[in-house]
C-alpha cells in the first residue's frame, strides 16, 4: 500500500519502536528477532470505520432478524436498555476480540446509548484489553419518540448533558499525537435521533478540540424520506447546513447518496464508512461506491453493529464490498486490491489517520501475516487477490505497533472460550 503499491516477493520488513523502518527484499537481520513469515502474504493491518460495539450481545435476536432499519431499532432499543456497564464492556471486548481475528488493528466504535449508567470509558477499558488502536466516538440520541423520533424517551439523553459528556472523554481520552492507540469523536447518531442543534453544537465542539465527527447518513429510502419531511432536503445538504461536511466528518453507510451529493463530499473531502454486509442484511441497498472512489470521496469499511452483520469481520467485509460493487456496476467496478486497499489505505484516511495503512517506513508497525497454506486457499494463481476472493483465513499473526495481539492464529491478549462464556451468561440474562 506505499504510492506505488508495490507487491514484492520474498520481502522483509524492519520494525523499531513500533513502527515501520523499511519494507523490501533481503533487509540486514543482525541484531534483529527474526519472526519467519514464508508462507504468508503480509499486508498492512485492516481498519474497521464504523461499528456498534455494544450490539455484539444482540446478534440474531429473532424478531430482528427480518426487519428493515426502523422496525429492526424498534425490536432492539428495549434489550439495549436492559445493558448494564458490564454488559457493554463485555460486549466491546467479544466485538474487538472478533475483528482482531479477522486482521484488523484499528476500529471506530459509534456508541450512542447510554443504559443503566454505561460511558464511553467501558468502551475504551475493553479496546485497551484487546490492544487494538480504537477511535470511540461519542454518540448521542436526544429526541424521544414523545418528540417525534425513533427511540423510546428512556434512552435519550438531555443535550446539555450530551455535550459537558463529550468534552469529558475527549479531554480524558483523545490522543492527536502519532501511533495514538485512543483516539475520540464526536457522533450523534442520527437525523432521525438528534435535534438540529446538537448536530451543529456537537459540530462547534468538535472543532474547538481538534477531533472528527462521524454520524450515519442517508442509510436507506425511509431515511432520505425522513430527511426530505423533517428538514425539506436531501441527507448531504441537511449535513452540509449544519456544519457536517469537511475532511474531519465521516458518515456511516450513505447507500442513497446522490451525485451531486458525491460531489459535494468529494470537494469537501468528507468521508464514508461503507457496510455492505449491513446494507445487504437490512435490505438498504447497495452504496454507489464506484462513483463515489472515482469522485475521489474517501471511503473505508466498516463491519457496522453486530446486531445487522452480525459479524465483525473486516475480511468478509472487504469480500462483500468486492462483490456488491460488482452486482451494482459490473464485473469491473472492483478488483480484490482495491478491496484491499479501501480495507486498509481507505480506512485510515477515513479515520484521520495518516500513520497507519501502509507498509512503508515512518508508519505504525500495524501488520498482518495471512497464510496462505491454508486449505481455503489450496489452489490459488494469486495470493494477494485469493486473500478477498477466497474464503477469509485467520491470520498467523497480528501486530500492533510491533506488539503482537494474534499469534499463532491465536489471539493472545484475551481468551476467547471465556468470553464466549460470559457472553451466553449476559444473553440469558437479556433475554429474561
Ligand atoms: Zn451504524
Amino acid at each position: 500500500m506505499d504510492d506505488a503499491r508495490r507487491e514484492i516477493a520474498g520481502g522483509d520488513v524492519l520494525i523499531e519502536h513500533g513502527k515501520i523502518v523499511a519494507a523490501g527484499e533481503s533487509l540486514p537481520r543482525e541484531g534483529a528477532e527474526v519472526v519467519e513469515a514464508a508462507g504468508c502474504v503480509i499486508t498492512p493491518g485492516l481498519v474497521n470505520t464504523h461499528h456498534h460495539l455494544f450490539q455484539t450481545l444482540t446478534r440474531a435476536v429473532p424478531a430482528a432478524q427480518d426487519a428493515a432499519l426502523f422496525g429492526w431499532l424498534r425490536t432492539l432499543y428495549p434489550i439495549w436498555a436492559r445493558m448494564t456497564p458490564d454488559d457493554i464492556r463485555l460486549s466491546a471486548e467479544v466485538g474487538l476480540a472478533e475483528l482482531a481475528l479477522s486482521g484488523c488493528t484499528c476500529s471506530s466504535d459509534h456508541l450512542y446509548l447510554y443504559p443503566n449508567g454505561a460511558r464511553l470509558d467501558d468502551s475504551i477499558e475493553a479496546a485497551q484489553r484487546v490492544g487494538i488502536r480504537f477511535t470511540a466516538t461519542r454518540g448521542a440520541m436526544s429526541i424521544g419518540e414523545s418528540r417525534g423520533g425513533l427511540p423510546p424517551d428512556a434512552l435519550v439523553e438531555n443535550e446539555a448533558a450530551i455535550l459537558k459528556d463529550s468534552e469529558r472523554v475527549v479531554d480524558a481520552f483523545h490522543n492527536a499525537g502519532e501511533g495514538a492507540m485512543v483516539q475520540v469523536g464526536l457522533a450523534p447518531c442520527s437525523p432521525f435521533s438528534v435535534s438540529r442543534e446538537l448536530m451543529r453544537d456537537a459540530a462547534i465542539l468538535a472543532r474547538d478540540k481538534g477531533v472528527r465527527l462521524h454520524t450515519h447518513l442517508a442509510e436507506n429510502d425511509e431515511d432520505v424520506r425522513y430527511s426530505l419531511d423533517n428538514f425539506g432536503m436531501l441527507p448531504g445538504d441537511y449535513a452540509e447546513s449544519l456544519g457536517w461536511t469537511g475532511d474531519d466528518v465521516w458518515h456511516a453507510h450513505c447507500v442513497k447518496l446522490s451525485p451531486p451529493e458525491i460531489a459535494l463530499f468529494a470537494r469537501t473531502g468528507t468521508g464514508v464508512a461503507h457496510c455492505p454486509c449491513s446494507n445487504a442484511r437490512l435490505a438498504s441497498g447497495i452504496a454507489p461506491v464506484r462513483a463515489m472512489r472515482d469522485a475521489g470521496v474517501p471511503v473505508g469499511l466498516g463491519v457496522d453493529g453486530s446486531a445487522s452483520n452480525d459479524c465483525s469481520h473486516l475480511g468478509l467485509e472487504a469480500r462483500q464490498a468486492m462483490l456488491v460493487a460488482r452486482l451494482r456496476d459490473g464485473p469491473a467496478a472492483m478488483g480484490a486490491r482495491e478491496a484491499l486497499e479501501i480495507a486498509t489505505l481507505g480506512g485510515a484516511r477515513v479515520l484521520g489517520r495518516g500513520d497507519i495503512g501502509a507498509l512503508t517506513p515512518g508508519m505504525q508497525a500495524d501488520l498482518v501475516l495471512w497464510d496462505v497454506s491454508d486449505l481455503a486457499l489450496a489452489g490459488q494463481w494469486d495470493p494477494v487477490a485469493a486473500l478477498i476472493f477466497c474464503a477469509p483465513v485467520r491470520p498467523r499473526a497480528v501486530y500492533v505497533g510491533g506488539r503482537a495481539v494474534v499469534g499463532d492464529h491465536r489471539l493472545l491478549t484475551a481468551d476467547p472460550r471465556d468470553l464466549r462464556a460470559r457472553a451466553e451468561r449476559a444473553v440469558a440474562r437479556l433475554a429474561g
